[in-house]
């Protein structure tokens, strides 16, 4: 029998601040997000065990690493969820609670990171050799996700965006509150 925490939905209400008690399901976060089918539960689907206090199941998830924060979910739901704040409570719930990612999946996690932090968005072949790197898979086609994300459009030369400063800023505050 799985465990269930009924404490657990209040809990990452509170954390993300994002009233997900009010969703019911329509899907329409999971049909817009860029990187769903990669992951092994939907955001949708990620919001409905939180709901149900499925604690270990959405701890243990890939989908929680997974989620690159475009905030296209919190545009397109009716009930103006951002899902993005969900699955950062999510992360530090997971960490704080010892649930180690699959080590590619947060390779692939902290190269997205450092992408922008390092460029203010984005660049893709920087990112898919960081991400090489950081998950010693030299030689092999790149990973699923990877793949997804990069979209055939993969550009040589990085291009910061103009307020890169100010990313970078947000990341010093981040490290100062021991996020990151
Ligand atoms: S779009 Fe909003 S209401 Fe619909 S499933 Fe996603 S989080 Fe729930
Ligand atoms: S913020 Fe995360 S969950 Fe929402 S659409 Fe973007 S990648 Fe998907």
């Amino acid at each position: 029998m799985a465990m269930i925490d009924p404490s657990f939905s209040r809990m990452v209400q509170e954390r993300s601040g994002e009233p997900i008690l009010r969703c019911y399901f329509c899907q329409k976060c999971s049909a817009g997000c860029p990187v769903a089918s990669v992951m092994d539960y939907k955001p949708a689907q990620v919001v409905r065990l939180v709901q149900l206090g499925r604690k270990e199941k959405v701890l243990s998830s890939s989908a929680i690493w997974l989620c690159v924060g475009c905030e296209t979910c919190g545009t397109r739901c009716p009930n103006h969820i951002r899902l993005a704040p969900m699955f950062d409570a999510l992360r530090y719930m997971a960490l704080e609670e010892g649930f180690k990612p699959d080590p590619a999946i947060y390779a692939l996690h902290r190269s997205f990171l450092d992408s922008i932090r390092l460029w203010g968005r984005v660049h893709e072949l920087s990112m898919l050799m960081e991400y090489k790197l950081r998950s010693r898979d030299l030689f092999s086609d790149l990973g699923m996700g990877v793949g997804l994300i990069l979209k055939g459009k993969i550009s040589f030369l990085p291009e910061r965006i103009r307020g890169v400063s100010e990313v970078r800023r947000l990341y010093e505050k981040g490290d100062a509150d021991g996020r990151g």
